[in-house]
């Protein structure tokens, strides 16, 4: 991964996670990662993964929670 594309990843993360808005579309509370309806569809490992640190890979796990909950979209 090149590290022009870790900090465009790392941004899109913090901007999120500011907001207030999920990315489903409902409101969450800003500095959670999702609403808790998204957050309890994750697979625990991915739910824990979330409470890394950016210096962690908080974005990469973010952007892989992103994911499967667009593909695990019911
Ligand atoms: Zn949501």
């Amino acid at each position: 991964m090149s590290v022009v594309h870790q900090n465009s990843l790392r941004g899109q993360a913090i901007e999120e996670l500011q907001s207030n808005q999920c990315v489903c579309g409902e409101r969450k509370k800003s500095g959670n990662s999702f609403c808790h309806l998204c957050y309890f569809r994750l697979p625990p490992k991915m739910r824990q993964a979330l409470y890394r640190t950016f210096s962690d890979g908080y974005a990469e796990d973010y952007d892989a929670a992103k994911d499967y909950l667009k593909t695990s979209n019911a």
